[in-house]
């Protein structure tokens, strides 16, 4: 099993080879890199120094688009969506929102140029992590309907005229979420295929819904042509569920499918805003995940969020060090020996 930790937050590359140092004493075998809007538009050469500075150290070096049109997840604003308004995600209450719709021509060409700079720096696999439409949860600042859903802009209201011959409804229904879906397929068919085309290896993160409920079915996401890696994010912590229950049960999923379609799998854990006490609930995870042969996991995300204030762990040290510890068993063997 291939062990990930996420890290942004540094673009000085001295910290970066000391923080690498403690990231492979922790038993990481690779690094999710950012590579925001700004990233690309202010530290472009930087990037590529971040990436070979990470593989000279022995580690893989993935890059995923934190939040770049606000239609990745992350800790990152977009320029894009503030610069372009009238391609912007629209609520069933008519509110726009700063998320680029990823419905519109010229987004998917941006994230064509999204492509070139990530695979200019010489990375190993592009990371598509979370993509979705809009929800009222994102902006804590949002005051309308909790159940407002997007997206209802120009370029949705023409396509879904031309899927369906009537106007897009403003109550979400089986109509708008075979829409969504369907939409949000043909995005990720095009950018992943554009990136594999250029050599890329791409991973696809996706909620961890059941295919009838979520935004993006699991099958055939995992199936596109492009993607090579496929898993989720079971956030166990906003559910009523053990880790136990969560990872065993997502884990599962992730397992029988990509062997079903013979794709690598992948699985996300929590590492931050982890309270006082609950940090075995990570090594939990990682434990369940090394036992059902994930190929690959990732902890979001660097030395327990220490340096992220608003979502740090309580006690990131000991998060870290907990990672750490579990990590290193896994690449030993000795986790999946003893279950
Ligand atoms: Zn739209």
């Amino acid at each position: 099993m291939e062990t990930g930790i996420s890290y942004f937050g540094n673009r000085i590359l001295n910290h970066l080879a000391t923080d690498l140092e403690d990231i492979s004493t922790h038993g990481c075998t690779f690094v999710v890199h950012s590579l925001s809007e700004e990233d690309m538009q202010i530290y472009g050469a930087t990037m590529r120094d971040i990436v070979h500075t990470t593989q000279a150290s022995g580690l893989q070096a993935w890059l995923e688009p934190l939040g770049v049109g606000g239609v990745f997840s992350g800790e990152a604003f977009s320029l894009y969506a503030a610069r372009f308004p009238n391609h912007q995600q629209v609520f069933s209450t008519g509110a726009r929102v700063p998320a680029i719709c990823p419905n519109w021509p010229d987004f998917r060409d941006f994230m064509r140029m999204w492509v070139d700079a990530a695979l200019e720096t010489g990375t190993n696999v592009l990371l598509w992590n979370v993509p979705r439409f809009a929800t009222p949860r994102q902006f804590p600042w949002y005051r309308g309907p909790s159940n407002a859903w997007a997206c209802r802009c120009a370029a949705c209201q023409y396509l879904y005229r031309q899927r369906f011959g009537e106007e897009i409804p403003t109550v979400y229904d089986s109509s708008v979420r075979l829409f969504r879906q369907e939409q949000m397929l043909e995005f990720l068919a095009e950018v992943t295929g554009y990136a594999a085309s250029q050599g890329a290896t791409n991973a696809l993160c996706l909620l961890p819904f059941e295919e009838h409920r979520g935004d993006v079915p699991w099958r055939a996401a995992a199936s596109l042509p492009g993607v090579h890696i496929f898993g989720t994010y079971p956030a166990w912590l906003n559910t009523n569920m053990t880790p136990e229950e969560c990872f065993g049960q997502k884990t599962a999923r992730v397992v029988e499918l990509c062997r079903f379609l013979g794709k690598q799998s992948l699985i996300w854990v929590q590492g931050f805003a982890i309270p006082t006490g609950r940090e075995k609930e990570v090594a939990t995870a990682i434990e369940i995940i090394a036992a059902n042969r994930i190929d690959n996991v990732v902890v979001k995300g660097y030395d327990g969020y220490k340096h992220v204030s608003s979502i740090a762990s309580e006690r990131p040290d000991v998060v870290w060090d907990t990672v750490g510890r579990v990590y290193r068993q896994a690449r030993r063997g000795s986790l999946s020996k003893t279950r």
